[in-house]
């Protein structure tokens, strides 16, 4: 069917939608932690986490991009007048500009997500700056690799780029069985609390781009990816860049420490501004 309203579950939408009361139950307790900080739900589907949340008076705003799913939740969710169902797709939602129009100091994220778009819904956190805690769902290999700390092989951008910003822990491991229809893989809920990590870079935006560069060919040195202005020999700006900071850029992105990204993009930034 076309415009996005179809009878059954889309699979070009990631519609599995959850049928484990334990793991709904989870979900709640993890992004309500009992307080009463309203809640935007990235994909509510056929309601599965938000008409129990909602049923706790939670106020709660959620994005659809199915329009009839929309419709039709915002017809049974009638009698709440704190819920809010928006047909929208989440990659085009600020979260802080939606919080401020309703008026809400901070703000909680939860969000069964289509897991095709798990990296452009993660990386839109560390921007969320009113975001008070996010609850996840994630494919499990994904979420293993975001859980696993900078320096170690099985690292990647989001385990930097996230850890930079968050704490990050594990709610919950999902099986397949939770959900209908069934995927093939398991899952993984992950809770991310912003903290504040001493030296993590106010420039969020740029330094992920840093990370992108650094991670782009996982088998290649750093002093291979990373370069500086056009007019500058990228041999002679990595060396640089390698004395200013004291950081070995004969390593590879995972062996990286946190600190060790942290110390490499003030590096990066005064070179740059140097120039
Ligand atoms: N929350 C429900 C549940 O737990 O049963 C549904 C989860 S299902 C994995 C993902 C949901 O996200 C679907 O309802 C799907 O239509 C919606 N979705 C997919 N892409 C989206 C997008 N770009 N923006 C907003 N919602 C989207």
């Amino acid at each position: 069917m076309k415009d996005g309203t179809s009878p059954g579950p889309k699979k070009s939408l990631g519609q599995n939608f959850l049928v484990s009361k334990a793991v709904i139950d989870r979900i709640i307790g993890a992004v309500t932690e009992g307080d009463r900080r309203p809640v935007f739900e990235i994909g509510p589907g056929r309601g599965a986490v938000t008409i129990p949340l909602a049923k706790s008076g939670a106020r709660i705003a959620a994005f659809e991009v199915d329009g009839l799913l929309a419709a039709r939740l915002r017809e049974s969710l009638q009698k709440y007048p704190e819920v809010e169902i928006v047909d929208a797709d989440i990659r085009d939602v600020d979260f802080d500009l939606e919080g401020k129009k309703r008026g809400w100091e901070e703000y909680a994220v939860v969000g069964n997500i289509p897991y095709m778009l798990t990296s452009s819904i993660l990386i839109m956190l560390p921007e969320a700056r009113k975001c008070a805690r996010a609850v996840i769902m994630i494919q499990k290999e994904v979420g293993e690799r975001i859980l696993a700390s900078p320096g170690r092989r099985d690292c990647g951008i989001l385990s930097v780029f996230m850890q930079a910003y968050f704490r990050v822990e594990r709610v919950a491991r999902v099986k397949a069985g939770s959900f209908r229809p069934r995927p093939k893989i398991d899952s993984v809920v992950l809770r991310f609390v912003p903290e504040a990590i001493e030296g993590a870079p106010e420039d969020r935006r740029r330094f992920l781009g840093f990370l992108k560069a650094g991670f782009s060919q996982r088998r290649k040195k750093l002093s291979n990816l990373l370069t500086g202005p056009q007019e500058i020999d990228k041999k002679d700006f990595t060396r640089e860049l390698g004395t200013v900071t004291g950081v070995d850029l004969g390593c590879r992105a995972e062996e990286l420490s946190l600190d060790g990204w942290f110390t490499l993009f003030r590096g990066y930034l005064e070179l740059m501004e140097r120039r």
